[in-house]
């Protein structure tokens, strides 16, 4: 595995427990939007514990862009990620992933799940092409919600928010269930891009099974 030692240009909270992560980019280092590779921090102790995470800016920018929810009871990368300094460095690896945009349809998130559609929502929408794209995204509650103002002004009704462990004006409250996917789409669907924690992923697994969803148009990836 090729390993490229970036230098962080710029670090800040963009809510509660998520960073956002901005590097120097290496050369010929190309992604797509909703590709991810490994990551380590380029210090003693740190540099083979490796994890993936998401580019979340544009191919063609000259900078990478991470967005990472921390989980500081875990002890792990993204707790140490949190002590991170710009200049200090981290160890990339090569690029890979699941998750590529094909065509229009509907993008169902859970928390950090959320991030190989931040890039392929930002191409779409600086290619004028949102067109009727969704995104159906659960969080616990409202303030875990990741780029809420900027998904809105992409996709304005089309970005969809359900809450599990908060009841708010704003946000139908509940899981992503049948009945609530079933307000949003139907088997007409063409593409319904995923990912998410493994129990969310199963659960929704099911219940899009149930509603006669075909599983071909199903492009998935767990986090
Ligand atoms: C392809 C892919 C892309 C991803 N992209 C992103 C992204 O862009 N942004 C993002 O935020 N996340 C992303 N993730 C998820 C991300 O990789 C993990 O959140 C990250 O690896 C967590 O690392 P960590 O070292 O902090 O914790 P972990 O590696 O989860 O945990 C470190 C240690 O803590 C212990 N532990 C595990 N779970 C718990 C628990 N619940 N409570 C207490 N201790 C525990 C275990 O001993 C474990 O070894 C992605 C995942 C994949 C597979």
């Amino acid at each position: 595995m090729a390993e490229h030692q970036v230098k962080i240009r710029s670090i800040k909270r963009i809510n509660h427990d998520v960073l956002q992560i901005i590097t120097e980019k290496p050369r010929k280092y190309d992604f797509s939007p909703g590709q991810a590779t490994e990551v380590s921090i380029n210090k003693n102790g740190w540099k083979n514990e490796q994890r993936p995470f998401t580019f979340t800016n544009l191919p063609e920018d000259n900078v990478l862009e991470f967005t990472i929810k921390t989980y500081p009871s875990h002890e792990g990368v993204t707790n140490e990620m949190l002590q991170l300094e710009v200049n200090d460095e981290l160890i990339l690896g090569d690029v890979f992933g699941a998750i590529t945009y094909k065509e229009e349809g509907v993008f169902i998130a859970g928390g950090a799940g959320v991030t190989p559609f931040i890039s392929i929502l930002r191409q779409l929408a600086s290619n004028g092409e949102t067109g009727n794209n969704k995104l159906i995204f659960g969080n616990k509650s409202q303030k875990d919600i990741i780029l809420a103002r900027e998904f809105s002004d992409m996709l304005g009704e089309n970005f969809i928010n359900i809450l599990s462990e908060e009841e708010s004006e704003e946000y139908p409250h509940g899981f992503i269930t049948r009945d609530f996917l079933e307000k949003h789409f139907d088997t007409s669907v063409s593409n319904v891009y995923m990912c998410g924690p493994p129990p969310m992923m199963k659960a929704v697994h099911k219940e899009l099974s149930e509603m006669g969803i075909d599983k071909n148009v199903i492009i998935e990836e767990e986090v």
